[in-house]
C-alpha cells in the first residue's frame, strides 16, 4: 500500500521541529525505518511529517564526565564502531549488532526506536537496565524522564505528541564491568523472540553491582531487579548465575504467549539467555 497524503516539513532547527509538532497531526522523522512502514500500512496517518535528518548537531554522540549522550540522529551503526569507550561500549556495540540488517542500522536510530517502543526492540530494554534517562522538548518545556518510567506497554510510552526525543542519557559502565548479551530468534534479521543484556561489576570476587535487561519478555521492557537482587555480593559463579537465571524467569518476566510459543516456554527461555548473558560476563565479555 502507499501512505495516505500527508505535509512535509525538512526542519532546519530543533525549534522549528517542536514548533511545528505544536500544531498537531504532526509526526517525527527519524530514519525512517518504522514509520514509513506504519505509514505504508496505513496503520500512521500523520498529517505532516516532521524530519529531523537535515538539522545541524542532532547527531551528537559523547562521552564525558561518566556520562554517554545520545542524540536523535545517532544511528545504530554508530554503535557498532569504538566510538562508545569502555564497558558500555561493548555492550553496546554486541547489542547494535543483533539490529536488523546493516542497511537499517544505517538509517535507523537509537531515539527512534525508544519513541517507538516496539516491545522487541533491543534498545527500550538495554536503555532501562542501565538506568537511562530521556529528555523530552516541547515548545516552552523541557522534562526527564527515567527510562524504567517512559515505556507503558507494547508502543506505548510517556511521551506526548508534542515532544520530541532530544536526548537519552546513559551512566558510562566503570572499567572492569564485564558485559554479556544472548538473543533468541527465529531467523537471521528478524526481530528478537527474547534477549537479555547484563552488566556486572565486582568488587574482589562479589557481585558489587548488577544491571539485568530483558527483551520481550513482558507487556513492556524489563529491568530484572529481583534476579540482580540476587546476584549482589555473591561471586558470579555458576550457583548465582543458575539462581539469578530463575528468579529473572520466574519473578521479573511475564511473557505473553505467542502462536508457536506458550508462556512456559517463553519463561524456560529467559533462564537460558539469562545464563548465557551472564556466563558471558562471567567469562569476561
Ligand atoms: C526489516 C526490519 C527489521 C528490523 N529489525 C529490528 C530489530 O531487530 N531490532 C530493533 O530494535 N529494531 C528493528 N527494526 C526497527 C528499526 O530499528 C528502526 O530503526 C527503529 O525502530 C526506529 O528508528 P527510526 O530512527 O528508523 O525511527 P522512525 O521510523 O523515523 O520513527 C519511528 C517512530 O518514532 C518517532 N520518532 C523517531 N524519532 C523521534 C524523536 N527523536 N522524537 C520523537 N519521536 C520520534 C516517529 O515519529 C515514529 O513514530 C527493524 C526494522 C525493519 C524495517
Amino acid at each position: 500500500m502507499k501512505p495516505a497524503p500527508f505535509d512535509y516539513l525538512a526542519a532546519r532547527s530543533a525549534g522549528e521541529a517542536v514548533a511545528a509538532l505544536a500544531d498537531g497531526g504532526a509526526q517525527v522523522l527519524a530514519g525512517g525505518q518504522s514509520l514509513v512502514l506504519e505509514m505504508n500500512y496505513r496503520r500512521a496517518r500523520p498529517r505532516r511529517l516532521v524530519d529531523i535528518n537535515r538539522i545541524a548537531g542532532l547527531d551528537r554522540l559523547e562521552a564525558a564526565d561518566g556520562t554517554l549522550r545520545v542524540g536523535p540522529l545517532v544511528r545504530h551503526r554508530a554503535f557498532e564502531s569504538q566510538a562508545v569507550p569502555g564497558p558500555l561500549g561493548a555492550l553496546l556495540r554486541r547489542v547494535a549488532r543483533h539490529i536488523a540488517h546493516p542497511p537499517i542500522r544505517a538509517r535507523g536510530t537509537m531515539l527512534g526506536s525508544l519513541a517507538f517502543a516496539h516491545p522487541a526492540a533491543e534498545w527500550p530494554a538495554v536503555v532501562t537496565a542501565l538506568g537511562g534517562r530521556i529528555d523530552l522538548v516541547a515548545r516552552g518545556r523541557r522534562r526527564t524522564v527515567a527510562a524504567e518510567e517512559f515505556f507503558t506497554g507494547p508502543f506505548a510510552t510517556l511521551r506526548r505528541p508534542d515532544e520530541l526525543l532530544a536526548e537519552v542519557r546513559l551512566p558510562l559502565l566503570p572499567p572492569g564491568c564485564r558485559v554479556g548479551f544472548a538473543e533468541l530468534r527465529r531467523t537471521h534479521a528478524s526481530f528478537a523472540q527474547l534477549a537479555v543484556a547484563a552488566a556486572v561489576t565486582l568488587s574482589g570476587d562479589r557481585v558489587a553491582a548488577a544491571s539485568l535487561g530483558l527483551v520481550n519478555a513482558a507487556d513492556r521492557p524489563v529491568r530484572a531487579r529481583a534476579a540482580e537482587r540476587v546476584l549482589i555480593g555473591r561471586p558470579l559463579d555458576d550457583a548465582a548465575i543458575a539462581e539469578a537465571a530463575g528468579v529473572a524467569a520466574g519473578q521479573d518476566a511475564d511473557p505473553r504467549p505467542e502462536p508457536y510459543a506458550d508462556a512456559g516456554y517463553l519463561r524456560h527461555a529467559v533462564a537460558v539467555l539469562t545464563r548465557r548473558a551472564l556466563g558471558q560476563a562471567r567469562d569476561g565479555g
